[in-house]
């Protein structure tokens, strides 16, 4: 497309589908414009892989995620259809600024963190490979809350990204699927029917996803809740407005908020009718699909992989064994089998507290045939295995994970070290009945958004040095270790940096009025608040860097930024004192005339999908510093390494395979191993013995006790510090003293730029294998048994 074709493409739109005059155009109006003519140009594309796929019956993959955190998308579609020239000029030419443009656009933040990032990358990834694909989530009128900072402490607001009209989807009120709950079952022999007494409608909306050259696209279809019966006329006329209004308020309840949590049972009726509303809709999509290509159900596994991410869809095998056995008359215990060959499930989470469970009163009264079929299958499951102790409704509930477990063909965890302890903690009976079930799929990220569209400068230096071959195959990034060795070279990468961090520098200047000297070292913690991630070790060590400083101000100390990013779940205090302390040691540490030269903290609010793409190409250094043992996989990890930020972290979840790839010399290593943690957590007084052996934890503690950073209340972070004095389950004590020593080998490898950058360089080379490009062909050859498609053409340049 020519920049003049995109630019009458632009008017149109503003003109026949905003009904605005350029003279009057606002932001929004051009952005949705330029969008909408975008969009046209995937539309083609996206029509003729569906046709493919029915024409070729192509075997399909459903994702199942009950989060997408897919935020900005102009940005992502102008780069994939090649469009980045002619949007440009266009723009030039109709003198409006592109990087505003950009700037309007919600962030659409459908998820809480990595598990709904995700489930967006492997979104991309599909679509890239041109695998015939579709997710299935939830339209959330408020996704995760906007946070913000009021006397530091962290204030949430409900984010509005629907508060304008959402430019990429289509709405199908035509694709509305009824949704019951409670009610009666009435059993006609093994079967049942069930007859619901309540009952509201799945309206589907549908974004296109468009891979890499526009050469395919797939679905992301949301649903969105609505009343079955709505308004009550009768009872408005009679003047009850409110009631009038009532049963549609309560249908739509059930899309309006994200959950603000992806660790902790939240126990509320309405996140399990969530869970339902959304897989129920989901599988009779996917069902109604598959008749109306096949008449045999039992083709269902070689037509359909349905892939649950984590537990929030685990009805889906009861559901789906419902609706075989009892819908379509099939015998139970082959609609298990059926059931199991098409659904597989990703296991999330080695936190105990974290595996979702139901207690079996409100999953009987909310999905009373559901229950009786949970029996069934722990029944079939009993008989199968010859055991009697595992079973998915146990001690009054329904353990979400084992339901998970026993109606898929395939379970999955997300990095190497984390599959393994599956293997010996969380799924230890169910792997030992079932020794081929658990697989792994180390997660990974989308090259295209993680690099060439959020780190512009470093793509065009790798690109200009390989060719953009690596875009489509990451592995390719180790074609640049040749030029790693070349001076000159190394010059242009360190340039790039620091030239991404003289941008993030102005942007901390302008929105928080926080200078910061881009040749310090940006250290980045960004990632949801939590103990188990332990910002709080990193916290600690800060204050003991700054108490040092202050002790000997004139020492020539190695300058850092300390950026903190980060949402606290709103009912979790501990995390938002965390959050509060990182804001109350900014305020004090930032003005202190003998420190902060050296040393800032700075912690910019609301960290989302547009924040991350802003702080990770600036970072000089990754914090992984979680327990190890806790950490599932982490994606932050990953594309901080794939943009050259070196990490200190420990082993824990992918930190392992990231330090394998890019080699042991170029990743700062500390702390427990996952089985010292289980072995140190055993003997008693592990942390005051770690505190009475580092006078520099013990100062630093004693710190924020005294109340320096918080002189009005000098208890505020009573909680925190008696927790890490007695009780310290997280280990931060217990790890500081090497995690302290690790900070000093980074201050060290800094004085040496050369070697830093070729490091930095080295991360990027060997950071190709997490591209999620290799997770979705891992998933594609293990655990979906199906092929890519063969391609559209490339959207030209
Ligand atoms: N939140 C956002 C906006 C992200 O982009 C990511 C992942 O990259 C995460 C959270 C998860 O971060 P981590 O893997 O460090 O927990």
């Amino acid at each position: 497309m020519t920049a003049s074709e995109m630019k009458n493409a632009i008017l149109h739109h503003l003109v026949y589908t905003l009904g605005k005059d350029a003279a009057h155009a606002k932001t929004y109006d051009w952005r949705m414009a330029l969008s909408f003519a975008v969009r046209d140009q995937i539309v083609d594309r996206w029509f003729e892989a569906t046709r493919r796929t029915y024409a070729e019956h192509r075997k399909r993959v459903y994702y199942l995620s009950l989060e997408f955190l897919i935020g900005r998308l102009l940005k992502d579609a102008v780069i994939n259809m090649r469009l980045e020239e002619a949007v440009q000029d266009a723009l030039d030419a109709l003198k409006i600024d592109w990087h505003e443009l950009l700037e309007d656009e919600p962030d659409a933040a459908l998820g809480n963190g990595g598990l709904g990032r995700l489930a967006a990358c492997f979104m991309e990834s599909q679509a890239t490979l041109g695998l015939p694909a579709m997710g299935y989530g939830i339209r959330y009128e408020h996704g995760l809350f906007r946070q913000s900072f009021e006397d530091g402490r962290q204030v949430e607001e409900p984010e509005d990204w629907l508060s304008q009209t959402h430019a990429w989807e289509f709405v199908r009120p035509e694709v509305a699927i009824d949704i019951g709950f409670g009610g009666h079952v009435q059993e006609i022999g093994s079967r049942a029917n069930w007859y619901p007494s309540e009952m509201l409608i799945a309206m589907a909306h549908d974004t296109p996803v468009i891979g890499w050259k526009g050469r395919w696209g797939n679905t992301l279809r949301l649903w969105e809740s609505r009343p079955m019966h709505g308004f009550d006329l009768a009872r408005f006329n009679r003047g009850d407005y409110a009631a009038a209004a009532e049963p549609e308020a309560l249908a739509r309840t059930l899309s309006r908020v994200l959950y603000p949590d992806d660790h902790t049972e939240q126990g509320k009726e309405l996140r399990l009718k969530q869970e339902f509303f959304h897989t129920a809709a989901s599988i009779r999509d996917i069902i109604r699909r598959f008749e109306s290509e096949y008449d045999d159900l039992k083709l269902l596994p070689k037509k359909a992989a349905i892939q649950i991410n984590d537990t929030h869809p685990a009805i889906a095998g009861p559901e789906l064994v419902r609706i075989l056995h009892d819908e379509r008359g099939m015998d139970f215990e082959e609609a298990v089998g059926i059931a199991r060959n098409t659904i597989s499930y990703t296991n999330h989470t080695l936190l105990p507290e974290a595996l979702e469970t139901w207690g079996e009163a409100r999953m009987g009264r909310l999905l009373p045939r559901h229950m009786q079929l949970i029996d069934r299958i722990d029944d079939l499951h009993r008989r199968e295995t010859g055991t009697g102790h595992v079973n998915a409704h146990q001690d009054g509930k329904v353990h979400m994970g084992t339901l998970g477990f026993i109606m898929a063909h395939k379970v999955n965890g997300v990095a190497a070290l984390h599959t393994e302890l599956q293997k010996t903690t969380v799924f230890k009976d169910l792997h030992e009945l079932h020794p081929d079930r658990i697989v792994n799929q180390t997660n990974g990220v989308t090259p295209r958004r993680w690099l060439l569209s959020c780190n512009p400068r470093l793509a065009s230096l790798i690109t200009e040095g390989i060719g953009d071959g690596w875009v489509d195959h990451a592995e390719d990034l180790e074609k640049i270790e040749p030029l790693v060795a070349d001076p000159a070279w190394l010059d242009r990468y360190a340039a790039a940096k620091k030239a991404n961090k003289v941008d993030l520098s102005n942007w901390i200047a302008e929105t928080m009025e926080i200078g910061v000297d881009p040749d310090a070292i940006f250290d980045i913690q960004v990632k949801r608040i939590h103990e188990y991630k332990r910002q709080h070790l990193n916290l600690l060590e800060t204050i003991a860097h700054w108490q040092e400083i202050r002790d000997n101000p004139n020492a020539g100390w190695v300058p850092r930024v300390k950026i903190f990013g980060g949402k606290a779940f709103p009912n979790y205090i501990y995390a938002k004192d965390m959050v509060r302390l990182a804001n109350d040691m900014a305020r004090v540490m930032n003005s202190d005339p003998l420190t902060s030269r050296y040393l800032k903290v700075v912690f910019p609010p609301n960290y989302n999908v547009s924040l991350a793409e802003r702080l990770i190409p600036a970072a000089d250094l990754s914090e992984q510093i979680s327990t190890a043992g806790k950490e599932a996989s982490g994606t932050g990890n990953m594309k901080l390494t794939l943009n050259g930020a070196l990490t200190i972290g420990t082993l824990d979840g992918a930190n392992v395979e990231i330090r394998e790839l890019v080699g042991a010399e170029n990743f700062f290593l500390f702390g427990m191993t996952a089985e010292e943690v289980m072995a140190r957590r055993a003997e008693a007084g592990h942390a005051a013995r770690a505190i009475a052996e580092d006078h520099r934890l013990a100062r630093a503690l004693e710190a924020i006790r005294s109340g320096i950073f918080s002189p009005d209340e000098p208890g505020r972070y009573h909680s925190i510090t008696e927790n890490l004095s007695h009780h310290d389950y997280f280990m931060v004590c217990s790890d500081f003293t090497d995690y302290w020593r690790a900070q000093r080998e980074v201050d060290t490898a800094f004085t040496d730029p050369k070697d830093w950058a070729r490091k930095a360089a080295l991360n990027t080379a060997r950071a190709g294998w997490f591209s999620s490009d290799r997770t979705i062909r891992g998933y594609m050859k293990d655990i979906w048994h199906t092929d890519a498609a063969p391609q559209v053409a490339d959207a030209a340049e």
